[in-house]
């Protein structure tokens, strides 16, 4: 308190707290005044910006794969999606060129946070998540929907990134070049403006609080994630060059994107195209004022300038996903099977029944698993105790299978 005598001292000057020059408790035992504080914040500035000699590239230890090797790794795991995953690979080759750009460049590269549109189950989480195989800069998934506003019941916004802290064991300057993958963004939505009821804590402002990790500031983070608490040490995490990607399905925003189209087609004849677009996927024209009419700030889509979105799964692409994935969900069965010594095979027929039930009954791709495993549950009971060297699956035994297992009760159709 100013001028008390029993006000904090500074461990480094020695000054005694005052209205002028407030001291604070750092650690049990070290105490800090505001400008020791700074003073210890430009020394710790100019030692990084002294590292790298003049005009060369910073040492990171990171190799850059080029945006073609990064979208031919992600064709590997993910189906289709094209548009989502060059927009991806080029933000993540850009994101490595920053982190590489020497400190004295004059033309300072601004990160392009990335955010991804598109129905749930189509692959957002799998494209992050198999951006992170590829990567070696730690990265992190994280809900939105855990975060509140502080004071409120839930996670600090700053928890995020807790998470990414623990990914690198607590090295903060690693942390400091990471890719945070947010979950859910559309959950945070401003409630007055957004079709779903579903949480209501203030939306945004959850927003504001990401806000300031997606601008770069130097934010502290709690070291075991949750809620800040007074006695709690904090880890100061500077968020300029983590890259953050955010996804989220936006449920109804066709209908944001369908009016803003209509507005746009009156006057030029009524008007097939306008009809034809809607039926198509309208999610493809999204734009960030569909966003914000959907419940986004401007300012946190200003903060995600690369906007893209994600295909439905049409039933091709739900075919492709059954077997051609490097690790698709037939291939692990296969191997399972295979390592008691079984060849395990599909007929065409059979495959085509797995997604036209996926179809059916709106499963979408995360069906095709669940109904992978109703189909399978017997045979892997039976076929490790039995001298048998290949397995066939067919239109039958799916079927009889799927019966077996109630399916058509217990599959919940939107
Ligand atoms: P979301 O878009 O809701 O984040 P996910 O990425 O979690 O969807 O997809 C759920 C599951 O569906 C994935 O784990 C994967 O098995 C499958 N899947 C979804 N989309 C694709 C795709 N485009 N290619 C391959 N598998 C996919």
């Amino acid at each position: 308190m100013a001028n008390n005598r029993t006000g904090l001292i500074c461990s480094m000057c020695g000054v005694r707290e005052n209205s002028a020059t407030p001291v604070v408790k750092v650690l049990e035992g070290l105490n800090l005044c505001l400008d020791c504080i700074s003073f210890i914040d430009n020394a710790r500035d100019s030692q990084i910006k002294k590292k790298p000699s003049k005009g060369k590239v910073k040492n990171t230890g990171v190799t850059i794969p080029k945006p073609k090797e990064i979208k031919e790794f992600l064709d590997k795991y993910v189906i289709g999606q094209d548009e989502a995953k060059k927009y991806l690979s080029v933000a993540v080759y850009n994101h490595y060129k920053r982190i590489n750009q020497p400190d004295d460049d004059e033309v300072d590269i601004e990160k392009s946070n990335i955010i991804l549109v598109g129905p749930t189950g189509t692959g957002k989480t799998l494209l992050a998540k198999t951006i992170a195989r590829l990567l070696d800069v730690p990265f992190t998934i994280v809900d939105a929907t855990v975060l509140t506003e502080a004071g409120y019941v839930g996670e600090d916004i700053e928890s995020l990134l807790t998470r990414l802290l623990q990914t690198c064991d607590y090295d903060v300057e690693k942390a400091e070049r990471g890719i945070v993958f947010i979950d859910e963004i559309d959950k945070i939505a401003r409630k007055s403006d957004n079709p779903s009821i579903t949480r209501d804590v203030s939306g945004e402002g959850v927003q504001q609080g990401l806000l300031k990790l997606l601008e770069g500031s130097v934010v502290l983070v709690p070291p075991n994630g949750g809620r800040k608490h007074p006695e709690q040490k904090m880890i100061a995490v500077n968020t300029k060059n983590i890259l953050f990607i955010c996804g989220g399905a936006f449920d109804g925003i066709e209908r944001k994107i369908a009016s803003r189209l209509n507005t746009h087609v009156v006057g030029y004849g009524h008007d097939e195209s306008g009809r034809k677009k809607k039926r198509e996927n309208l999610m493809k024209y999204v734009l960030p004022m569909d966003l914000k009419s959907f419940g986004l700030i401007p300012e946190i889509i200003g903060r995600l300038p690369i906007l893209t979105s994600l295909d439905p799964l049409d039933r091709e692409a739900l075919r492709r996903i059954l077997t051609e994935p490097k690790n698709s969900i037939i291939g692990q069965y296969r191997k399972l099977f295979e390592l008691d010594g079984v060849k395990l095979e599909f007929t065409e027929e059979a495959l085509d029944l797995i997604v036209d039930k996926a179809i059916e009954y709106k499963l979408g791709a995360r069906g095709l698993r669940s109904i992978v495993e109703t189909i399978m549950v017997d045979s892997m009971f039976e076929i490790p105790s039995m001298p048998s060297e290949t397995f066939t699956v067919d239109v039958n035994y799916v079927n009889e299978q799927l019966e077996r297992a109630h399916f058509e009760k217990t599959a919940i159709k939107d």
